[in-house]
């Protein structure tokens, strides 16, 4: 066994939460490792969400890794809202004052990240096995782990636990101590990736009676699209074919709009769920991202929800450092939760509002119908959806 590593903070998990939190430590001359379970090609490679809100991509940008987003992403300034056949856009630059999205992947943001944290000649560890995390409530908590076979162990003042839903960092906090909120939905997405130009400029979320799609795109030469399905399907159930079939379906309008095909080149399925653990703090262990909390995808939050939690984290840490004050530590979960919780809401309204549930009637379907009229007729209700999907302001 080597000898014990010091630093400031250790980090477990290299998604979006993680790779943010080092690098704006990094910024303020605070020292972190980053410990990670996969290797660099996989997390790099990883298909996941591809929304920015306005206030990621100026989080990305001021922490000096926005260059190739700013290049590459693609700035929205509106969605579409389909239902009876027909779009309708909310434009969300003009409602908000001048905000926007960018579409720029999830693994591009990650793998920038990366980039700058190792080019900058600080450390991620990938591969690392079996991570255990002790001693959270001591003064001076110890991450063990093996890479190669070899344990490691680093020793350091905070931990942060950024390793999603199926980490280990929550599951070492004593139960008890701990309050789960949850639900789970009766439906999933079957996304796949085509490579071929998106066929509109801007997402389209469409209601349908056979269940929800959604167009979005990756870049001007991929497309990303999805339909409803249960979460029972398996891929094999869904053959290129049906897929487009369906797709066809569900965003086609009266207008003589055409969607356009293309090679599939990633196709997988989501499960659904709303999730949060209260508090996202233990002794020296703070909870960040997925580790903490969980959106259905519908309202675009995850990766955003994730950044959201980790600027507010590292400015607590950062003033630990410099004036010895806890203070913004021991509200970092009370913090970040208000959004949290925002964040919760509006992604359970926007799922609802757009899923076909089994057992829905035509009851539900016409208040869906109603709501949906209202969101696109109302300025105040657009205004409403607009605010959230670009993003409040971090607090
Ligand atoms: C399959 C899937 C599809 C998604 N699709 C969308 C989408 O289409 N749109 C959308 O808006 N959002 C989507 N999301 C949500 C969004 O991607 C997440 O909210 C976001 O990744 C959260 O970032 P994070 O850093 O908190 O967690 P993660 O991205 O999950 O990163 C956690 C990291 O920790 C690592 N790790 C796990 N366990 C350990 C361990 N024991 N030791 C060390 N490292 C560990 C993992 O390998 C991973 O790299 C999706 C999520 C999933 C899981």
């Amino acid at each position: 066994m080597s000898e014990a590593q010091r630093t400031q903070v250790a980090i477990v998990g290299a998604g979006p939460a993680g790779l943010i939190l080092a690098r704006l430590l990094a910024c303020q001359g605070v020292e972190s490792i980053v410990i990670e379970r996969r290797d660099r090609a996989y997390v790099e490679q990883r298909l996941r969400a591809g929304v920015l809100e306005q206030t990621t991509v100026d989080l990305l940008r001021a922490a000096g890794v926005g260059e190739r987003m700013d290049r590459e992403g693609l700035v929205h300034e509106g969605l579409y809202l389909q239902f009876d056949g027909v779009r309708h856009r909310i434009p969300l630059r003009e409602l908000t004052g001048g905000r926007a999205i960018t579409v720029y992947g999830q693994h591009e943001v990650v793998k920038d990240l990366i980039a700058a944290r190792l080019g900058g000649g600080d450390e991620i560890v990938f591969e690392a096995d079996d991570v255990r995390v002790l001693d959270v409530d001591a003064d001076l908590p110890t991450i063990r782990f093996k890479v190669d076979g070899d344990e490691r162990t680093i020793r350091c003042d905070f931990v942060a636990g950024c390793d999603g839903f199926h980490g280990v960092c929550r599951s070492t906090i004593p139960a008890e101590t701990l309050s789960v909120y949850e639900r789970h939905y009766p439906f999933a997405w079957l996304g796949i990736l085509a490579r071929t130009p998106p066929s509109l400029d801007e997402l389209i979320y469409a209601h349908h009676e056979r269940g929800f799609a959604l167009h979005s795109m990756r870049s001007p030469e991929l497309t990303r699209l999805y339909v409803q399905c249960s979460p029972d399907d398996t891929l094999d159930m869904w053959p290129d074919e049906r897929v487009w079939e369906e797709l066809h379906l569900r965003l086609a309008t009266r207008d003589g709009w055409t969607l356009r095909e293309g090679p599939v080149v990633e196709k997988s399925i989501t499960t659904m769920r709303s999730y949060v653990v209260e508090p996202m703090q233990y002794g020296r262990l703070y909870l960040a991202g997925d580790a903490a909390h969980v959106v259905p995808p519908t309202g675009a939050k995850g990766l955003n929800l994730a950044a959201a939690d980790v600027k507010v984290l590292a400015a607590a840490l950062v003033d630990w450092y410099r004036t010895g004050r806890r203070d913004l530590l021991d509200a970092y979960s009370a913090t970040c939760l208000r959004r949290v919780w925002r964040v919760e809401h509006f992604s359970w309204w926007m799922t609802t509002m757009l899923h076909r549930a089994p057992g829905d009637d035509a009851f539900d379907q016409r208040l869906q119908l109603a709501q949906l009229r209202y969101v696109t007729s109302s300025r105040a209700a657009a205004t409403m959806l607009a605010e959230n999907y670009v993003g409040l302001e971090h607090v």
